[in-house]
């Protein structure tokens, strides 16, 4: 067992600047058969009621953030209802993603930052996006690549765990992630591959008992064999509308 390790940890230790570049490249390749089509995962039909979403999602799931903003969005359709809002309303109707005070602050500052310094139109730079508030980089990353169309490259939970699983960056810090993954794929893919990272982080490749023998990444990834490599036991473990097309790849 602990030859086996070495030989594998001398693998990888062993790889080139370059060598990381292609494979980091191919295994985008890969997630892209894999999830051919993804998408943003908040549902939103204009670049505001993304960054009300993305706002309301910090601490909370996408999908508990897509059943509360149907109301929302039926009853603020603009910056200046933001920053006109009754507070108390507002706080009901976010209350389930959580947090709803802050969040409600957040909401009615944007409202009113937009309003006084934007037209009450959503900024399309990542200078200005981040001045708004409860606006951070990973959702400034978010709004560009899904509202208008700028790659960008969104480090989340799913997405740092699972670039420092294949090695393709040591860093812990998610601006440091994104530099350092930026340098290795394309920039035109850099929305495409946020996706598909994370989809595949929610769906295979799992905190705690990742699917590793159905995984298509198996044969670039460095941490093979932290979840079970035995594909039957793996295939239990994922999890997702997409779970056949998944296991067909793996010869299931
Ligand atoms: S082989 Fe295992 S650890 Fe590596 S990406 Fe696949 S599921 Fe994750």
């Amino acid at each position: 067992m602990p030859v086996a390790a070495k030989k594998t940890d001398s693998k990888w230790d062993a790889e080139t600047p370059l060598g990381l570049v292609r494979r980091a490249r191919r295994m985008n390749r890969t997630l892209a058969v894999a999830f051919p089509h993804v998408y943003c995962e908040l549902d939103f039909t204009n670049p505001l009621e993304l960054t009300v979403a993305a706002i309301l999602s910090a601490q909370s799931t996408d999908r508990r953030v897509n059943l509360t903003t149907p109301a929302l969005f039926k009853r603020y359709r603009t910056a200046l209802d933001y920053a006109q809002a009754d507070r108390t309303e507002l706080e009901e109707l976010i209350r389930p993603t959580g947090f709803y005070r802050n969040k409600a602050n957040s909401l009615m500052r944007l409202g009113q930052e937009l309003v006084e310094r934007f037209d009450g139109e959503v900024p399309h730079t990542m200078a200005e996006l981040v001045t708004l508030p409860g606006v951070g980089r990973k959702t400034a990353n978010v709004i560009l690549g899904n509202a208008f169309d700028i790659p960008g490259i969104t480090v989340d939970t799913h997405f740092g765990r699972l670039v420092r699983r294949w090695r393709w960056t040591a860093e812990e810090d998610p601006v440091k992630v994104e530099h350092a993954v930026g340098k290795l794929i394309e920039r035109s893919e850099w929305t495409l591959l946020s996706h598909r990272v994370i989809f595949h982080g929610r769906r295979v490749c799992h905190a705690r008992k990742p699917a590793c023998g159905v995984c298509v990444l198996a044969k670039d990834c460095p941490s093979f064999g932290t979840g079970p490599t035995e594909p039957l036991v793996a295939a239990a473990l994922v999890k997702g509308p997409e779970t056949e097309h998944l296991l067909a790849l793996a010869g299931l």
